[in-house]
């Protein structure tokens, strides 16, 4: 046997043991128990039939959370961040003009990515803790006619939920293609991709689905779908959707190979999908508006703000909360992590050193754990040192 001569030596890595904390912030969220075991489904290859029920189950999964009964669904291998960058580089290409309603950190994300494509962006903007009226997003598109609009339904760095209903219209009369971000709101807050004229949609795993990050569904409508057939630029050769389409059989049993697939990931998603279909989505949602609504009266109780004045522009999965004068956000959450074992995080983007946010979704949307947070918030309130 030849010998080698390494240059770099074995590393120990040692078993670690911790106490998971429970995840209450805007994301990751903890995983359902039969998420956790469905990653452990044994590995399986396109070369077996049961790849494609897998796909199938999947993808007929998510018409039901997007309502939608459009073909072109699938998921895009990538976190939340991926299924942006798959909207908006299939959608949009060089020199076309993307309209962003910007009211959080996500819609800046939209602008970086679509610069990076040569995509020109306008960016309106309304006050983080607010959203747009739809006569605000129609002057707009009058005024610009871009080639789509991108908004965010739930913004979890502002804690607000945008009104989406009729919106596609709007944007189909000024000749403009409607992109939404659903990665924090999708199954605890209703949405409607069809009823709702929306042309792109993505959402992901770790958030209110409570499973695990990096894979993230996303749809198309036919309109969309027509635009992707017919365009002139290419997008990254991995987030193209004609080519993802036929991975995931989107028009027939096409089984092209793209790349490998996350068989865990795929288990995990299908297994979400099944624990949806399970409870049913108006269930669903109204389990995160009871739970929410549970949660807000213990922090009116302790005479905590809101960060959102309107409460019907609140999100039913995270919350943002203005703490008393004097008291430092990073201080007050860490206090609430290091006793409590509760994870909450304080702000991000426009929401830092002004907000705490605490996220009550998917597995973790029980009036149990509401009061588990609502109890620690209480505790904390009472360390004269967090001031
Ligand atoms: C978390 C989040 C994202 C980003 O998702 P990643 O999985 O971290 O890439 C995008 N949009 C919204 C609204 C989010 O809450």
């Amino acid at each position: 046997m030849a010998t080698y001569e390494l240059t770099v030596s074995a590393p120990n890595i040692e078993d670690r043991s911790f106490t998971k904390p429970l995840l209450c912030g805007p994301g990751p969220c903890d995983l359902w128990p039969s998420v956790s075991e469905a990653l452990a489904k044994p590995v399986i290859t396109p070369l077996c039939d049961e790849h494609y029920n897998v796909i199938d189950d999947i993808r007929a999964g998510l018409q039901y959370i997007f309502q939608t009964r459009n073909k072109l669904v699938y998921a895009v291998s990538g976190s939340g961040h991926s299924g942006m960058e798959t909207i908006i580089s299939n959608l949009l290409g060089p020199n076309e003009v993307l309209l962003i309603a910007s009211r959080g950190i996500w819609d800046q994300r939209a602008n970086i990515i679509a610069n990076r494509y040569g995509i020109k962006t306008i960016i309106i903007s309304a006050p983080f803790n607010t959203t747009f009226s739809h006569d605000t997003l129609e002057v707009a598109l009058n005024k610009h006619k871009p080639t789509a609009l991108f908004i965010t339904h739930g913004d979890s760095s502002t804690g607000t939920v945008q009104n989406l209903k009729g919106l596609g219209e709007i944007c189909h009369r000024h000749g403009a293609f409607l992109l939404v971000d659903t990665v924090v709101s999708l199954v605890g807050e209703p949405f409607f991709m069809d009823d709702w004229g929306v042309d792109a949609v993505y959402t992901s795993t770790q958030k209110a689905l409570s499973g695990p990050a990096g894979i993230s569904p996303v749809a198309f409508s036919q309109f969309a779908a027509d635009k992707i057939n017919n365009r002139k630029h290419e997008p990254p050769f991995y987030f193209d959707a004609k080519l993802l389409a036929q991975q995931w059989n989107c028009y027939g049993n096409t089984r092209q190979y793209h790349h490998t697939l996350s068989l865990p990931l795929l288990w995990a998603l299908r297994q979400c999908l099944r624990e949806v279909a399970k409870e049913t989505l108006p269930k669903s949602w109204a389990r995160h508006a009871a739970t929410t609504a549970h949660f807000h009266r213990r922090i009116q109780q302790m005479s905590l703000q809101f960060l959102v004045p309107k409460p019907e522009d609140r999100l039913a999965t995270v919350t943002t909360i203005v703490l008393p004068n004097g008291y430092d956000y990073v201080k007050f959450y860490k206090y609430i992590r290091d006793k409590y074992n509760i994870l909450i995080f304080a702000g991000l983007g426009p929401t830092v050193g002004k907000a705490l946010r605490i996220g009550l979704m998917g597995v973790n949307s029980t009036i149990e754990v509401a009061d588990a947070v609502a109890d620690a918030m209480m505790g904390a309130l009472k360390v004269k040192s967090l001031l």
